[in-house]
This record gives C-alpha cells, sequence and structure tokens, in this order.
C-alpha cells in the first residue's frame, strides 16, 4: 500500500482535513520535539498528516523554514512516505491574477530570502526543487499552477519583493523549500499546495487579512486537498 504523508504547519490548516479524513493522533517517535502526527487511510492509501505542533516558550504554533525542516525529517523517519503533500496557506499577488482563496499547486518551489553571493552559493540558497509529479496532477486536477517562495518572514522587503516580482504566478510562505530540501536526501517527491489567505500588494494588512481568512482558505484547501487524494487513489501509478 502506497503511503503519502502529509505535512502542514498550522492546527487551523489542519483541522478541516484531520475531521474529514477522520485522522486520529498517533505518538511520534521522540515525545520531546513538538511535531504530532495523525493516522488514517483513505481507499487504498496509508496516509499521515504532520503538523509542527507548539513552541512551549512562546506559546505560539511553531511555523516557518527552522520547524518545516525538522517536521519534514521526523515525518519522513516516522512515515516512510511514497509522497510527501505540503498543504498550507500563503500570500499572493493580486497583480498577477491570485485571489484570497485560490488553490494552487507549485510547479517549482523555492527560497526567496536566502541571498548567498558566492560561487555556486547563490542557487544553493534558493533552492529551485522542480515539481513534476505536481505539474501532472495540477493538468489533471485543473488547478492553477505557481512558483512556492519560501521565506523567513510574514512580511516582505523591497528585496523580497522584487525577487518575487519576477517569478510568474507565486505563493509566499515559509515552509515548502524547506520540506523539498529535507525530502530530496530521500528522493521523495514533494506536491505542495497552498490557498490564499492574503493579498500582499494590497493594502490590507497582510497579519489582519491572514486571520480574516485563515478558515475559508483552510476549507478551500480541504476541498482540493481531497480532489489530490481522489486523483492519487486512482492513479497509484503516479506514486510508483
Ligand atoms: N500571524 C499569525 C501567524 C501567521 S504565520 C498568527 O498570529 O497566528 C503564516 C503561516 O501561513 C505560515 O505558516 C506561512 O507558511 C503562511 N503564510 C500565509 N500568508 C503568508 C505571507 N503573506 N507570507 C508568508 N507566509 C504566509
Amino acid at each position: 500500500m502506497k503511503h503519502v504523508t502529509i505535512i502542514v504547519a498550522m492546527e487551523q490548516e489542519a483541522a478541516p482535513l484531520i475531521d474529514d479524513l477522520r485522522l486520529t493522533a498517533v505518538p511520534m517517535h521522540d515525545p520531546c520535539l513538538p511535531c504530532r502526527a495523525y493516522r488514517g487511510l483513505y481507499e487504498n492509501l496509508e496516509l499521515t498528516l504532520v503538523i509542527n505542533g507548539k513552541d512551549p516558550i512562546h506559546d505560539v504554533q511553531n511555523i516557518g523554514t527552522q520547524p518545516a525542516t525538522l517536521t519534514a525529517l521526523e515525518a519522513i523517519r516516522f512515515s516512510k512516505p511514497d509522497l510527501i503533500i505540503n498543504a498550507g496557506t500563503c500570500g499572493a499577488f493580486a497583480s498577477k491574477g491570485s485571489d484570497i482563496g485560490t488553490v494552487y499547486i507549485g510547479e517549482r518551489i523555492r527560497f526567496f530570502d536566502r541571498r548567498v553571493f558566492m560561487k555556486n552559493y547563490t542557487a544553493y540558497g534558493e533552492g529551485h526543487y522542480g515539481a513534476p509529479e505536481a505539474i501532472a496532477l495540477a493538468r489533471a486536477l485543473n488547478l492553477p499552477t505557481a512558483v512556492v517562495c519560501t521565506g523567513s518572514s510574514m512580511d516582505m522587503t523591497a528585496t523580497d519583493e522584487a525577487i518575487l516580482q519576477k517569478e510568474p504566478v507565486v505563493t509566499k510562505e515559509m515552509e515548502a523549500a524547506s520540506i523539498a530540501w529535507v525530502a530530496s536526501f530521500y528522493k521523495i517527491p514533494v506536491v505542495a499546495m497552498k490557498s490564499v489567505t492574503n493579498l500582499v500588494d494590497t493594502p490590507s494588512d497582510t497579519v489582519e487579512a491572514f486571520h480574516a481568512n485563515l478558515n475559508f482558505a483552510s476549507q478551500q484547501l480541504k476541498a482540493k486537498m481531497l480532489d489530490l487524494l481522489v486523483l492519487l487513489n486512482d492513479r497509484v501509478v503516479l506514486l510508483t
């Protein structure tokens, strides 16, 4: 049976999926680490969903590149997946045609704020993980694709914006490239699915928009995730 592991940063993003798929909490290997796992079956697929869990010092949910790296490593060791799906929310550009609640699949995954202008380190810093499986899945699901751009900040400097503007359609988020980096060592394909909570080039405040639209965007994400699981179940061949 093929194993699909879904990595989600925040509880609110994961909740609709955990409910709908009737996943149940299971202990992971290392009780000292904050990430939390849920398990279940979808037809012929074994599913593990892992969230980052909470930071005990600041009493907030772990988000961003460091938790994503750690969670990805733990999730891979714990569930030995054939495919990883990084599902989450993101910012996007209204000027590139994006709207709140639109769900994108990553055609490429990159960092946008790891700028290292030394020989060979520029490309290393940017990452640029290709996602051929994801493009095929997006076509089959009739979903738009975007370059998933990962950084460590919720806001955007002028330099960040210039880099993001050079890409075609983008989703701005904080986890996917870290997960793709870890998965690359294990040669596990990564599909990023991102639902827009905020438009970063409009006057609306990013954090306010994020909170206002989080539930709606998470419901949209869940709907498209279920479509993706139906497709993967039908086409197990994509997972070989
Ligand atoms: N301020 C929020 C935390 C939001 S963190 C709070 O108080 O709870 C944002 C999360 O959603 C990250 O996991 C990131 O991947 C994603 N995200 C959504 N919009 C984003 C944006 N504009 N920039 C970067 N990440 C964004």
